[in-house]
């Protein structure tokens, strides 16, 4: 909405040419002003339909055609290209960091670029945790992806097996994002597969709930475990991400109180360590327990036996990217975000004391 009103201030103070030259001089102008991960798309009463993704292509994009009844072709942006999936649209491309692109009536695509192109450098948590596993992101599809972050876990496992310092019964996903890592990191180490946390479809994503309390009744609502099939086993437990530790505490609860004689929890994503300025809903720096505590010390705050965590090189493996953000594991972003820093820590304190 500050993007798309942004914009409007600018093609109402840029007279140009012609529309399409007013819309590329604005869009200019966001991208050198706006900086932050975005994906804005807009209707101009001028006859254009316009996309713009931030320069660093932090947040995705895409675009699509269709052919109607009439013959014509109608076009479609995007951030998932699921979406175009469902609504019958054939997938174009990827929109380009800091690329925008405007349709006009006649179906016509205009692209303009950013005269000052960044590092490409996409949010390495759409393939983790955001996007839809049927989507595909910068020609890597999120499924594969997540299958690939699994057989890298897998990797790292089984060393730990042959070294005897783990062994494992069972491998269980935690619904909904671990499943398709799951599925890999258990082929990897050849132990049985088996969906002993069943989920609660109705309970929202905990993590985006604004206050503790809510939280812990969200994970408390959202699962029932298998206990006929945990008892007495080394279980293997395997989410995309330990944020701030409140649904991987409850979930190792879950399963010793069903009778686990272990449980190793096994987390797709390194460490976060950092926050999001990038238009996430993210945790305080603060709140991150892998930022305050050792793997060790997160084992024992989770109430497991071990944690384990993909590497930061696995992790890449896994994506196959050119670039990508990682700055919620490394702190290093891709550009300087102190100022942002500061007002994301104002905001969500005072936010929390509201
Ligand atoms: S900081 Fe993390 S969540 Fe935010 S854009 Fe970068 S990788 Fe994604």
């Amino acid at each position: 909405e500050t993007l798309l009103n942004l914009i409007s201030t600018q093609l109402q103070d840029n007279i140009a040419d012609s529309p399409l030259e007013q819309l590329k001089a604005a869009s200019e102008k966001i991208f050198e002003d706006a900086q932050g991960g975005y994906a804005l798309i807009g209707l101009w009463a001028n006859g254009y339909m316009f996309g713009l993704r931030d320069p660093h292509g932090i947040r995705p994009m895409v675009l699509g055609k269709r052919t109607e009844s009439n013959g014509k072709i109608a076009h479609i942006l995007a951030s998932e290209s699921n979406v175009l999936n469902y609504l019958g649209f054939e997938f174009i491309r990827d929109i380009l960091p800091g690329e925008m692109v405007a349709i006009d009536l006649e179906g016509n695509v205009h692209s303009t670029s950013n005269s000052k192109p960044k590092a490409k450098a996409p949010c390495m948590f759409e393939w983790v945790y955001f996007a839809t596993p049927e989507s595909i992101m910068e020609g890597t599809p999120v499924y594969g992806a997540r299958l690939n972050l699994g057989k890298k876990l897998g990797e790292k496992i089984n060393k730990m097996i042959e070294a005897k310092t783990l062994d494992v019964d069972v491998v269980v996903p935690v619904p909904e994002s671990g499943r398709i890592a799951a599925i890999a990191l258990a082929e990897k180490i050849n132990r049985p597969y088996r969906e002993l946390l069943i989920k609660n479809r109705y309970i929202q994503r905990s993590f985006i709930l604004q206050d503790q309390e809510s939280r812990n009744h969200a994970v408390q609502m959202k699962m029932m475990a298998i206990a006929s099939e945990i008892k007495d086993k080394r279980v293997l437990i395997v989410d995309d991400s330990i944020v701030r530790g409140t649904t991987s505490r409850k979930l190792v609860e879950m399963l010793k109180h069903a009778g686990a004689k272990e449980v190793t929890f096994v987390s797709t994503c390194p460490p976060i360590k950092n926050p999001c300025y990038f238009g996430i809903d993210f945790p305080l720096q603060s709140e991150l327990i892998a930022a305050k505590l050792s793997e060790e010390g997160i084992a024992d705050a989770l109430g497991a036996n071990k944690v384990i965590y993909q590497d930061l090189e696995g992790l890449k493996e896994a994506l196959n990217q050119e670039g990508l953000c990682t700055g919620c594991i490394t702190g290093q972003y891709p550009f300087d975000v102190s100022r942002a820093a500061v007002k994301f820590e104002q905001a969500r304190t005072l936010s929390q004391g509201a």
